[in-house]
């Protein structure tokens, strides 16, 4: 195929979560990646967070598989300590400049051993642990850093020559200079991130008058198991365990320097609010001060309702105006004004400034460099129907740079604009990547058993709280092990290259790694000892951090003795571990999307656009799905015009059949090779789809309430009710005086626990477009959180300018809706008892719109069995990973995208139907998926072909061969769940990588210490 003069390569600028995830997908779409930053290590402002929302899963912990993947792919530059200084060409063909700054060390020679750091005597402060604590002038950023080689900071640096004459490796370079090189890419994506907004001038708030008064990183900082008081939660001012905390939110956001909302604050609040409970043995007051609470995320309510109720944690809807130190204490007195208007003064040991969010000056410039549109507040513009896309062609933008927003959004836009970048240069795909060869694996047939046993300390993570050299001195004792060492980051970058070496050195044939969970590194651990030339299958973990450094942290004794035994356990199974050879299956290039609104037609344009094939399947006879009810939104007036546009696209593409009127019966099958069976046409037609990957794109839809007399009087109607009405200019809405609008209507509640997110939004959106027809009439708001997350904001501000009135309740005291009867006319009254006012409101409204809660449709669950994928507890589809695997499921080959994930806008819907595409898109270039090795296996001499197996199996990888009578697994199919092994009653079916014999030695070794 002819590259159509395109290049098959792209720039990624910033390395964050945002650059590194948009740079995989590239790399495994067969583009060649340059990843450009400024720092001297990838990572971003995740690196320096401790735990993350709402899994409280630990943010270094599962970034630095991402980085190490990110640092090691053949297909993926890292350039850091470099910057783009400008860009020449258009779409499919720019010529950039970038300038890579001295870093004083050859990063060729430097293997991160850190002697040169431990001489330095000049020191600086750390700018990633936030000024924290100081670091010396020759430094690496972080522990895990990617690359994980040095740099010396020349401003600090005192030229005595020192790191010079101790670097065994010759890597000192003082006589190191800027280099330019001109690189030409197809495409770029722009990640450059976002920084915290100055807390100097909010002086009131006494931030860097009292030592006490942290902003929010700084606070991640010092829970940080890496930070300044690895992971003791102690204050600056004298290193004393507060005992009362408050978190001040809004600071720098929603105010007059920044008038938008930071979107990410609250939970992230939350958030550190439960985490330092968690570290402190007392039981510390905590208090969170916020004007609303915005949790509007998937499961951020839930998160929010929990830190109440199990965590005790105290939240206050208030105005803290004023902050003092109270002298010689360290601590602080908060003046603050409740909501109902009482001046109330507080003493606390620690005050936490919620940060908000703004577009660094880096970012800036850079945009200005670039020539793309930025908007009144310095983000990178986008619009609400292009979500990744800059105002210049072939330059799309991901991340905390077009607005702020948490990692699993800024992972979901990272995806779709390598799906966009993709969709861009797919001619020239494969063009200039190489292939990954691995050395022969080594034949480990015969040998004697040679463990080499890693345990990691994690920084103090587990080695606060397990004695890991006593750990690692234990298993030097097993039986077989023919080394042990440890390490502060077992997953690190370097730590990877002393595995390989310790294979070659020591000539070992098995590996255990003793961390924190397979979960998340284990394919990290395997890649490293496959590198070295050993089957991926000769691994072993033992989990020391889930199951004894985090379970038993008041009782270290014990978790030391716990991950002894453990450590023992997997060295009992590691000693019978044989290679495995999993099947390779050949890839059927078509996908199938399901639903045809308007992300799964995105979806289907972007794969289409690449030159896949794609059926996509609607079950009504009309494309469009709930857009189609959707005329506006706060930011643009142009949705039917945007949809049209979409769906003509759809329907003109060549590489898309459409499939309406359409309902799945049946799916079969794996990654690569599905086949779903379709009716069409009310029955009269069924037709088999074969297909390699699949989208589920079935969106949700507006609950069907029974509150507030909808249904029994037709002057209530949902907010897209009202929206219809608008826009036929009914005159009896766009002419009524009084009109009421309920918020959370059946969301937030026991039953549907979760935020609707859209609702706020669509409120204000109808208000102001009624006020603009009629300026006069009375619009009353009643809401319990105003949810205008991100620059949504000011058209609240816009709202409460043009009068319109918001009034708040709680869910204990929900409005009433009644009929009054006055002369010959029935009254539509509203009443609601006013936080604010403290007290009851009545209001004869003449229409009532009420803001329901959104719901997936009945059939998810049957979608989810046929696809074997999960839901939620609410009935939204559930994702393989909440933070990093936002668009995946953890069966291979499945994606998922818009409202059946979870409630969201437009914009958002779209940015991760293009990220379903670009990860099915990494599945659709390869010739061939390697099947899983640990899959069920069928001793024919035992089985007597009962079928009980084949009757539990929950994928259909088991069946009894009726002729011959005994069961035979599809190993495509299996997942090596272990169910057929557990039910078999002969003892037939063994799981290769867990048999028998290997638990059985675990099991032994478990009961009988050494
Ligand atoms: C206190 C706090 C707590 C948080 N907690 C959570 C949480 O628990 N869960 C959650 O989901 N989110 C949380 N967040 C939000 C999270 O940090 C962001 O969503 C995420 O880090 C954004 O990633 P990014 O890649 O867009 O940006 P960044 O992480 O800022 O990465 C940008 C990268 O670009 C580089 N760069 C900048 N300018 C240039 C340039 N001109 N050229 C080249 N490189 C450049 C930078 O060096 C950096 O490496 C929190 C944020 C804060 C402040």
């Amino acid at each position: 195929m002819s590259n159509e003069g395109k290049i098959g390569a792209v720039l990624v600028v910033g390395g964050g979560i945002g650059g590194v995830q948009a740079s995989l997908d590239l790399a495994e779409s067969g583009y060649l990646v340059y990843l450009v930053d400024t720092s001297p290590s990838i990572g971003g402002v995740m690196a320096q967070l401790d735990k993350t929302f709402p899994t409280n899963d630990c943010a270094a912990c599962i970034l630095s598989p991402k980085l190490v993947e990110c640092g090691r792919h053949l297909n993926i530059n890292l350039l850091t300590n470099a910057e783009v200084k400008g860009i020449e060409g258009e779409a499919g063909n720019f010529q950039v400049e970038v300038s890579t700054k001295p870093r004083y060390i050859d990063t060729e020679k430097c293997t991160g051993c850190g002697e040169c750091a431990k001489h330095c005597p000049a020191r600086a402060i750390s700018e990633y642990d936030q000024g924290l604590r100081q670091r010396t002038a020759i430094y690496v950023t972080y522990a895990q850093a990617v690359p994980r080689t040095y740099v010396i900071d020349r401003e600090k640096c005192i030229g005595c020559g020192l790191c010079e004459k101790i670097c065994i490796a010759g890597a000192v370079k003082y006589v190191d200079k800027e280099e330019i090189e001109i690189i030409n890419v197809g495409a770029v994506i722009l990640c450059p991130g976002y920084e915290l907004c100055d807390p100097k001038p909010y002086y009131e708030l006494g931030y860097s008058r009292y030592p006490n008064v942290v902003t929010s990183l700084e606070f991640e900082r010092l829970l940080s198991a890496t930070g300044p008081y690895r992971g003791n939660l102690l204050r600056p001012s004298d290193r004393d365990a507060p005992e009362k905390i408050a978190w001040i939110q809004c600071v720098g956001s929603r105010d007059h320097i920044n008038p938008y909302c930071s979107s990410v604050c609250c939970t992230y609040a939350v958030k550190e609010a439960i985490v330092a409970k968690e570290h402190v043995p007392i039981d510390i007051k905590e208090t969170i001060f916020y004007m609303d609470m915005r949790t509007y995320g998937k499961d951020f309510d839930k998160f929010y309702n929990r830190a109440k109720e199990e965590y005790g944690v105290n939240f206050v809807r208030a105005k803290v105006f004023r902050v003092e130190e109270v002298n010689g204490t360290g601590n602080l007195t908060l003046r603050y004004l409740t909501e109902d208007n009482k001046l109330v003064t507080e003493e606390f040991n620690m005050v936490v400034l919620s940060m908000g969010f703004q577009s660094s000056a880096k970012a800036i410039e850079l945009g200005k460099r670039l020539g793309i549109q930025l908007n009144e507040y310095g983000y990178c513009n986008t619009n609400p129907f292009s979500p990744v896309e800059t105002s210049k062609p072939g330059i799309y933008v991901a991340g905390a740079f077009s607005g702020p927003k948490d990692i699993p959004e800024t992972v979901m836009q990272a995806s779709g604009a390598a799906g966009s970048a993709s969709a861009l240069l797919a001619p020239a795909r494969n063009t200039l990547t190489k292939v990954m060869e691995y050395p022969p694996e080594k034949d480990v047939s015969g040998e004697e058993p040679r463990i080499g046993v890693f345990v990691c300390h994690c920084g103090i993570n587990i080695g606060g709280y397990v004695d890991v050299p006593a750990v690692t001195e234990y298993a030097r004792t097993l039986p077989n092990v023919a080394y042990a060492e440890n390490n502060l980051f077992t997953c690190s970058q370097d730590t990877q290259e002393r595995i390989k070496a310790a294979i070659e050195e020591h000539n070992l044939n098995r590996v255990i790694v003793a961390s924190c969970t397979p979960r998340t590194h284990e394919p990290l651990f395997q890649e490293t000892i496959r590198e070295a030339g050993l089957n991926k299958y000769l691994f072993e973990f033992a989990n020391i951090r889930d199951q004894c450094s985090w379970v038993h942290m008041r009782e270290p004794e014990k978790a030391t003795e716990k991950a002894k035994d453990l450590v023992r356990m997997a060295v009992a199974k590691a000693r019978l571990l044989e290679p495995l050879q999993p099947l390779s299956l050949p890839v059927n290039r078509r996908a199938l999307v399901i639903g045809a609104g308007v992300a799964g037609m995105t979806s289907a344009l972007t794969l289409a656009e690449q030159g896949f094939e794609v059926s996509l399947i609607e079950r009504s006879n009309v494309l469009g799905g709930i857009a189609r009810r959707i005329h506006y939104v706060l930011n643009d007036e142009g949705v039917q015009d945007f949809l049209n546009r979409l769906i003509k696209s759809v329907q003109k593409h060549p590489k898309i059949r459409i499939y309406t009127d359409t309902w799945i019966v049946d799916a079969r099958g794996f990654v690569g090779n599905f086949t779903t069976e379709v009716m069409r046409y009310r029955g009269r037609v069924i037709e088999k789809i074969d297909h390699g990957v699949a989208i589920i794109a079935t969106g949700a839809e507006e609950y069907k309430t029974e509150e507030y007399l909808y249904g029994r009087d037709p002057r209530v109607l949902t907010q897209s009710e009202l929206e219809e009405e608008i826009v036929k200019e009914n005159p009896d809405i766009i002419g009524c005086d009084n009109l009421v609008m309920i918020q959370c209507v059946d969301s937030r509640n026991d039953e549907r626990p979760y935020c609707s997110r859209v609702c706020c939004n669509m409120a204000i959106k109808n208000a102001l477009k009624l006020k603009e027809l009629k300026p006069e009439m009375n619009i009353y708001i009643l809401y319990r959180d105003v949810r205008t997350y991100g620059f949504y904001e000011k058209y609240y501000e816009e709202a409460r300018r043009k009068g319109i009135l918001f009034l708040r309740y709680d869910l204990e005291n929900k409005p009433r809706v009644s009929q009054i009867r006055k002369d010959s006319q029935f009254l539509l009254r509203v009443e609601v008892k006013d936080k604010v006012l403290g007290e009851d409101v009545a209001i004869d409204a003449d229409i009532l719109a009420l803001s329901v809660a959104m719901v997936p449709p009945p059939e998810a669950s049957e979608t989810a069995m046929l696809y074997k994928v999960p839901l939620n507890e609410d009935g939204f589809f559930l994702e393989a990973h909440v933070k990093l695997r936002p668009v995946d499921f953890a069966t291979d080959g499945v994606f998922i995208c818009g409202l059946a994930h979870a409630p969201k806008s437009l914009e958002e819907s779209i940015a991760q139907a293009k990220a379903a595409a670009s990860r099915a898109t990494m599945v659709l270039v390869k010739d061939a998926v390697i099947g899983e090795g640990i899959v069920a296996s069928v001793n024919e001499e035992l089985c007597s072909g009962c079928g009980i197996c084949e009757v539990l199996c929950p994928y259909g990888a088991i069946a009894v061969d009726r002729e011959r009578k005994v069961s035979v697994v599809n190993e495509a199919l299996c997942k090596g769940c272990g169910t057929c092994c557990a039910a078999c009653p002969s003892g037939a079916v063994q799981q290769r990588g867990f048999t028998r014999e290997e638990i059985s030695a675990m099991l032994s070794a478990a009961l009988v210490k050494v």
